[in-house]
């Protein structure tokens, strides 16, 4: 089975499919994980947006735990998140409800004039780095890197080199590039967002997020800051006014942000799709694993145990069902 994309998708799937005795081999124009997941902050978040993104959502954020287990220390925690209030509108997510003075006891790097906020204790958080890294070490061999695919079929594969590589499955999951040359008609687009790293004292203890921006402390010592929404096209470049803006809105919420050091400022490119819900399964004889947009990292292990289900002749989780990427055709 050849998989087209090793981002945390196409490295997800590979392992399950390679743990389900599948033979893989996953073809990776640049390096495994060198896509949106190495912009990605790796907040997993279930929040309610349709119903059946939200059965989705959480489905997979209920497999986290044990995918995290499976690949050592990648980061996983269940840090809760703190979302916070500066103004009258109302915060729509359930959670339970605090207090200025209540967010403050809590997160004492928070603004002062934060008047009240909800605490999500679900939330958590993985390194998606270090998900790929993990992912990539494990398929070894099976990854090939600097192998740019220039056309699909449903049974083979051609390479920028004018190689051609057969195989039983091709699974497309190369994430906004997806519809780019390879399935042109597939209803994905890039949206491009940015994501700043930096370094110094944890601002906070939990992720904390505000109607602009949120700001991710990680146990590694790394506080990711992010992210942006921009209309782009296949445009990657950081820009030093997104990096600017990131900052002044972190920096409104969480005034501790301004004692730490700026090290990476990243832009990639989110999978959109038209309802923002991802493409998971048969395509034009293509088995479809992309358009994951905000929530690939959150959607990686239910992607994953759908896919190889898909390749094995199983059922795939009920929670897919919605997300046939027919239903643009
Ligand atoms: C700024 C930002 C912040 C984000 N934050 C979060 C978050 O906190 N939580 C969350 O759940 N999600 C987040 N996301 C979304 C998440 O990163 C994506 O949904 C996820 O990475 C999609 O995974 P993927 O493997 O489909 O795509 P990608 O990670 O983009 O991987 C696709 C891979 O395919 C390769 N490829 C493309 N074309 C070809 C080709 N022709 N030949 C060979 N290889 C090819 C690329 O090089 C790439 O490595 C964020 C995204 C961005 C941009």
């Amino acid at each position: 089975m050849a998989i087209v994309g090793g981002g945390i998708i196409g490295l997800a799937c590979a392992f399950r499919a390679q743990q389900r005795g599948l033979s893989v081999c996953v073809l990776e124009r640049g390096t495994a994980g060198g896509g949106a997941t190495r912009a990605a902050a790796g907040v997993l978040a279930p929040d309610p947006e349709t119903p059946g993104f939200t059965a989705l959502a959480q489905r997979s954020a209920e497999l986290w735990p044990a995918f995290a287990a499976e690949l050592g220390d990648v980061g996983y925690t269940r840090c809760g998140s703190l979302v916070l209030a500066f103004g009258d509108a109302p915060i729509e997510l359930d959670g339970e409800r605090l207090d200025g003075a209540a967010c403050r006891a809590l997160e004492p790097g928070i603004a002062a004039d934060c008047v009240g906020g909800l605490l999500l204790a679900d939330d958590a958080q993985v390194d998606p780095r270090r998900v790929a890294a993990a992912l990539a070490h494990r398929l070894g061999d099976a990854v090939r890197t600097s192998t740019d695919v220039v056309d699909v079929t449903p049974e083979s594969v051609g390479l920028a080199d004018g190689a051609r590589i057969e195989a039983d499955r091709v699974v497309l999951a190369a994430g906004a590039w997806s519809s780019r040359r390879l399935a042109k008609r597939l209803a994905v687009r890039p949206v491009k967002g940015q994501t700043l790293r930096l370094r110094g004292p944890l601002p906070a203890t939990r992720i904390i997020r505000s109607e602009h921006v949120y700001v991710v402390p990680r146990a590694s010592g790394e506080t990711v800051i992010g992210a942006t929404v921009e209309d782009a096209g296949y445009d990657e470049t950081p820009t030093d006014s997104a990096t600017e803006l990131l900052l002044r809105q972190a920096v409104r919420a969480v005034p501790a942000v301004a004692e730490l050091e700026l090290v990476e400022a990243v832009a990639s490119l989110r999978p959109a799709t038209p309802d923002d819900g991802p493409l998971i399964g048969e395509w034009e004889g293509l088995l479809v694993a992309c358009g994951h947009f905000r929530n690939g990292i959150l959607l990686a292990p239910v992607t994953a145990d759908a896919v190889v289900a898909l390749l094995s002749g199983d059922a795939p989780p009920a929670e897919v069902a919605p997300f046939d990427p027919q239903r643009f055709d």
